[in-house]
């Protein structure tokens, strides 16, 4: 393959337009693998710049605590954790653009991806960090009552529950830790479980079980959310007996997964069934130059030490992409 490589000082005048720019290495997402990228990129005067997407940091940002990143023992708020990330990576000459990449075309080099704001960037490298997104229920009510009762941040929304009942659907991490938050607020939550049996970690599932204002609902799935305005109740379905019934509810948090944020890249990139981006382990795709780390090629670990560390590789990886095919990384 011929790599047409730009380098800054090869723009054309027309590639000068304030709307056009050339980059080294443009990372896609501000999560943790994205400012990881980032920070090594910058570390390498690769000059990265960062589309932190609509939500700047990440899922981590949503998150309360972090007590399972090294380094911090006594845990570290979520928002403040990817908030250091950014100013680690910016210290070094990272710059993260508040937009979102909008279209990408990986059949050339260079890369071209377009964003929200109008932007085209021309890029020598891609790193795409576009993380994960949470799965809704799809079912009656759920996008109707989003943010009049639905929620899927327990950070973002614990507080409008002071002294209410909610449920949390979903028997994993998330669903756990998240349930054990809203205890802070709600007077009960309620863990709305599909099976008999947690996916969550032996220690969650000991605080949580020990938690009185905690109780389990097994076996069962919500199949309605209902209200007048807001929330007022969900309608549950026993798996076993296929028995209905509906209680009365005023928050519903659902943490029961999520799915990769790889829709952009479809017919370009190898993706899994699932839709992660394939890459091998070091962090490239199936396109030269193009590399992915983080959530969005990872459905098996998910936490925010695995996603840095694909962050990292994959920076590191796009110097010597950069070195073997133009050497002119600085
Ligand atoms: C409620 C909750 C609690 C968690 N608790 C923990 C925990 O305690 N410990 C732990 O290790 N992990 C935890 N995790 C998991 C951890 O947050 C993730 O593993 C980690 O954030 C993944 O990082 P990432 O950079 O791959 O992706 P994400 O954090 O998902 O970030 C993706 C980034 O891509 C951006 N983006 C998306 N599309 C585009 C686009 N088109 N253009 C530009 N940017 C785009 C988004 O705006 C975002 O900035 C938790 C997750 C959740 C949801």
């Amino acid at each position: 393959m011929n790599f047409n490589l730009t380098s800054p000082s090869s723009m054309s005048s027309s590639e000068m337009d304030s709307d056009q720019e050339t980059v080294q290495v443009l990372i896609l997402g501000s999560g943790p693998a994205g400012l990881s990228a980032a920070l090594y990129c910058a570390r390498a005067n690769l000059d990265p710049v960062v589309l932190s997407g609509l939500e700047l940091g990440g899922q981590v940002s949503l998150t309360y605590v972090v007590e399972n990143y090294p380094g911090f023992p006594d845990g570290i708020g979520g928002l403040e954790m990817v908030e250091l990330f950014q100013k680690q990576a910016e210290k070094f000459g990272a710059r993260v653009e508040i937009d979102t990449a909008t279209e990408v075309d990986l059949s050339k080099h260079p890369i071209r991806v377009k964003t929200q704001n109008g932007k085209l960037y021309l890029a020598d490298t891609l790193i795409i960090s576009t993380g994960a997104s949470a799965r809704h229920l799809e079912v009656p009510g759920e996008n109707e009552f989003t943010g009049r009762g639905v929620s899927y941040c327990a950070t973002c929304d614990g507080w409008f529950f002071k002294k209410k009942d909610v449920v949390v659907v979903g028997g994993g991490d998330s669903a756990l830790e998240e349930g054990i938050f809203l205890t802070r607020y709600a007077d009960s939550v309620t863990i709305v479980h599909r099976r008999d049996e947690l996916r969550a970690g032996p220690m969650l599932e000991e605080r949580a079980k020990s938690n009185p204002k905690v109780s389990f609902l097994w076996n069962t799935v919500v199949t309605k959310i209902t209200g007048n305005g807001s929330v007022d109740g969900i309608e549950l379905q026993d798996t076993e007996s296929g028995e209905l019934r509906n209680l009365p509810i005023e928050g519903v948090f659902i943490f029961i997964g999520h799915f990769p944020n790889s829709d952009l890249f479809k017919g370009q990139l190898e993706l899994d069934e699932k839709g992660y981006i394939k890459v091998d382990h070091r962090m490239r795709t199936n396109i030269p130059g193009v590399f992915a780390a983080g959530e969005v090629a990872d459905p098996h670990f998910r936490q925010v030490v695995t996603s840095a560390g694909m962050g990292a590789a994959a920076a590191m990886q796009a110097g010597h992409f950069l070195d073997e095919n133009i050497g002119y990384s600085n």
